[in-house]
């Protein structure tokens, strides 16, 4: 899989003003070498549940199948004791990826790898070198309380949208792995916190279509809603619901499930359920 296969069109762009500012990107990759990335493998080690061939093999193996089919170089996993349901990735040159203990119990198998995915995918597009870079601009700029002051405002939106634009190319990466059936109810968990969910696994979908129509009936809500949103650093998680059914139509994804499936390394993916049968809204 290439990044540029998964990558939202508004992530890349940024990306690629990001990537102009090399000698800073340079400086922070090697601080995080020397520092944040030994401090945190220490801390993993220390604290939380190493995921080897020996231990936890099922979820070992269902790791493995992720990094092979997103084709990177395996990142160690480890499992934290944690009731909410969550993920994250960090690092540039010796990556780890932890998942909620409340995950592993809470979500099937297959719906573990979309979540699995979703944190390959950042890696994959090297979210984590800039996400990195960018946080550490927010705490300077907070620390010289710039951010909230009306010149460096607008920029400090633009960094948060780029970083709600990663998250979904984070989230083609899942359905592209498990199928987007399979990630629409890892999401449907997510959201609701439930280890079961019954009826329809399009419901967040139908509930980004409701937001949508809300958002766009006038002026006034539109501007409402985008101040509300502003300051997230993830898309909602309707939102996100709704931009995979619409990724799903593209070329893109049909030809990365295609791509995909004949992988002997890649038989996670229940084939009855890609790609799915269900209409979408609209192309991408
Ligand atoms: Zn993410």
């Amino acid at each position: 899989m290439k990044a540029r296969q998964i990558m939202h069109p508004a992530d890349a762009k940024a990306l690629q003003v990001l990537k102009q500012a090399r000698g800073f990107n340079t400086l922070i990759k090697y601080f995080m070498q020397v520092g944040d990335e030994r401090i945190m493998r220490g801390e993993n080690l220390g604290t939380m549940l190493r995921v080897s061939p020996d231990n936890l093999p099922k979820v070992y193996t269902a790791f493995r199948e992720v990094v092979n089919c997103v084709g990177i170089d395996e990142p160690e996993l480890y499992i934290y004791n944690d009731p909410v349901m969550n993920a994250y990735t960090y690092g540039d040159t010796r990556i780890f990826v932890a998942l909620s203990s409340s995950l592993v119990e809470r979500l099937t198998l297959p719906e573990l790898q979309s979540v699995m995915a979703h944190e390959c995918g950042h890696i994959l597009c090297r979210h984590t070198l800039y996400k990195t870079v960018l946080h550490i601009i927010e705490d300077m700029g907070k620390a010289a309380q710039v951010i909230t002051g009306s010149f460096a405002f607008p920029a400090y939106c633009a960094l948060q949208y780029w970083n709600r634009m990663s998250e979904y190319s984070a989230d083609r990466c899942a359905a592209a792995v498990v199928g987007e059936q399979v990630f629409q109810s890892a999401l449907l968990k997510l959201t609701s916190g439930l280890s079961d969910i019954q009826g329809d696994p399009y419901q967040l979908v139908e509930q980004g279509k409701r937001y949508y129509e809300m958002k766009n009936a006038s002026f006034f809500a539109r501007v409402q809603q985008a101040c509300r949103e502003m300051f997230y650093s993830h898309p909602q998680d309707c939102q996100r619901a709704y931009e995979i059914d619409r990724w799903k139509s593209s070329a893109n994804y049909r030809n990365l499930t295609k791509d995909l499936s004949p992988d002997p390394n890649c038989t996670n993916r229940p084939p009855e359920l890609t790609p799915s049968k269900r209409e979408s809204p609209t192309q991408d």
